[in-house]
């Protein structure tokens, strides 16, 4: 499709006034994305990108997938909202196949509109539940946005100078690479090599203790109410902790009467490749689970699962969502599991994922600015550094190099704490043409931008 809307000058003049100065523009020379179709975003100038970013890992199955985009489309003309006070058909049929991808007694789904929705209510759970206050987060993570929610996504990482509402305390990031104990990632963790430990990493015990300080010192503990946890770090660049410390945290949070929050808004719907929750690859059994983002392959929409014993502490009074789980949203969301499951999704993301993670590895061989290499399936990270230390690439730099990855026909993603961190988020169906197209990109860039 040819491009008719508003021209870049336009669209400057329209964001310097009405667009507020928080809304910032990934790159120098914005770009105005109209079109995409499966992993290709196109340009207002008809430039091809391959989207190694999907919208932040929220194009899960590609852009205007045809089976998705026909569920929306017979939907529109169906019925588009009714509130859940009624019953319709779609969400039912949807619930009922979302809570068979879990196991155990995870069973009951709330349906809202946004990650930061999904976490605030699981929020809410925690503390109607336990009868607790206190919420525990890990440094650098990110659940969301929302006047309580900042404590919750670490301020570190948010870069956000607020003061931290009462109630939430950030654990000490057990980060292998850059963390005071180091440590070895997890052993299914597709990094070759990676775990030297026999059982649980070393460091995961130190890490652990350290939260038992934390619970101990500064919140009092029978006023746990619980932990969150992503099973990859998303925002602060595909970070995964040293193995055993996921499973060792949550015990301890139960021990103290908390129950263990997992926020799969990036980590979920197969992405890590060898499970379809991250969870699942920890050993560990969530009592609450938060889902967003590729849940409807672009479309809004959430969902929080949890147990009926937990759900059960919640009064009827105290919750509503007008949006929540509408027509569209469940038929959309309803699309993509059948999608996941139909082309094999999840075993793309193990295979796809290995390859890609393994080339990676390679290049950084040859180059030394790439401190670290991490990640697993399709949710993947590189680390800028200066060569032969663990000092972040400047940001001018890292700019370069990011842009001129753009030039050369990729959207890629940018985060971590000192944003040094390249993040491969793509759409779950790309090949291995697209891992090579990716690496040889990669490749330019970094030689462009070597001093
Ligand atoms: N949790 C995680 C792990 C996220 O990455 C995000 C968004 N980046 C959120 C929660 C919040 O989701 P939303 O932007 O839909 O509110």
């Amino acid at each position: 499709k040819f491009y008719s809307g508003p021209s870049i000058q336009k669209t400057d003049a329209i964001k310097s006034i009405n667009i507020p100065p928080a809304v910032y523009d990934l790159y120098k020379k914005p770009l105005i994305l109209h079109q995409g179709h499966m992993q290709w975003l196109f340009d207002h100038e008809g430039r091809r990108y391959l989207d190694l970013f999907g919208g932040i890992v929220t194009v899960s199955v590609g852009h205007c997938h045809p089976k998705v985009s026909s569920a929306l489309h017979e939907q529109i003309d169906t019925l588009w909202h009714v509130t859940n006070i009624y019953r319709h058909p779609k969400l039912y049929e949807y619930v009922e196949k979302l809570v068979s991808k879990f196991p155990g007694d995870l069973k009951v789904v709330y349906l809202v509109n946004s990650g930061t929705e999904a976490n605030d209510l699981a929020i809410i759970l925690a503390k109607a539940y336990t009868g607790n206050n206190d919420v525990i987060s890990l440094q650098s993570g990110y659940h969301g946005c929302s006047s309580g929610l900042m404590g919750l996504t670490s301020t570190q990482a948010f870069r956000q100078p607020m003061i931290t509402p009462a109630g939430f305390h950030n654990a000490l990031l057990p980060d292998p690479y850059r963390g005071i104990w180091g440590g070895c990632r997890d052993s299914l963790s597709q990094v070759p090599g990676a775990c030297s430990c026999p059982g649980d990493c070393e460091s995961s015990d130190k890490y652990v203790h350290q939260l038992s300080e934390l619970l101990g010192n500064s919140v009092p503990v029978d006023r746990v109410a619980a932990l969150f946890v992503e099973s990859i770090q998303g925002v602060n660049g595909a970070v995964q902790y040293p193995k055993g410390y996921l499973k060792k945290a949550s015990a301890l949070i139960k021990k103290y009467g908390g129950v263990l929050v997992a926020d799969e808004v990036q980590t979920g719907f197969g992405r890590t490749g060898d499970s379809f929750w991250g969870f699942q690859n920890q050993g560990i059994t969530p009592d609450i689970v938060t889902l967003a983002k590729g849940i409807g392959n672009g479309f809004p929409l959430a969902a929080v699962i949890t147990t009926k014993e937990i759900a059960n502490a919640h009064t009827r009074a105290s919750y509503f969502n007008t949006f929540g789980g509408n027509p569209l949203a469940a038929a959309a969301a309803k699309a993509v599991l059948e999608v996941i499951e139909e082309e094999n999704l999840q075993e793309n993301n193990k295979v796809i994922g290995k390859y890609f993670i393994e080339q990676l590895m390679q290049l950084q061989k040859v180059y030394p600015i790439i401190g670290d290499v991490r990640g697993k399936g399709l949710m993947l990270a590189i680390e800028l550094v200066v060569p032969g230390t663990k000092t972040p690439l400047c940001q001018e730099q890292f700019a370069n190099v990011f842009e001129t990855i753009k030039d050369l026909g990729i959207l890629i993603g940018r985060g971590g704490r000192w944003n040094n961190v390249l993040r491969i988020k793509p759409p779950m169906c790309i090949t291995r043409q697209d891992v090579d197209f990716s690496i040889s990109v990669l490749e330019e860039a970094l030689k462009r931008h070597k001093n």
